[in-house]
């Protein structure tokens, strides 16, 4: 395995956390202001999961597994939707910067 795959788990793993926090205090703005935030992430995470998927293949990976840790990957952004929920009154200062 070359580093740049797990250098690129990672950095997605960053990326869909983010994403999360995102979209879950984009609905807990505004119900229409969340379905807007879905879908342009699901505009941007479509491409960019095939370039990652692209990505651990050149790198080593199986297809079998750089599906699952792509998957596993992915699966990050909920916990940063449910964290974004559980402490959604903590991070209101920081809507002015998730929300844009
Ligand atoms: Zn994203």
């Amino acid at each position: 395995m070359h580093t740049f795959t797990y250098l690129n788990l990672i950095g997605d793993g960053v990326h869909n956390f983010l994403d999360g926090i995102i979209i879950a205090t984009s609905f807990m703005t505004d119900t229409h202001l969340g379905m807007a935030t879905t879908i342009a992430v699901a505009a941007h995470e479509i491409p960019q999961e095939i370039g990652d998927f692209g990505i651990l293949i050149y790198g080593g990976f199986s297809r079998a597994k750089a599906l699952l840790y792509n998957f596993l990957s992915a699966l990050i952004s909920v916990a940063g939707a449910i964290i974004a929920y559980l402490f959604f009154g903590q991070i209101l200062w920081l809507k002015v910067f998730l929300i844009p």
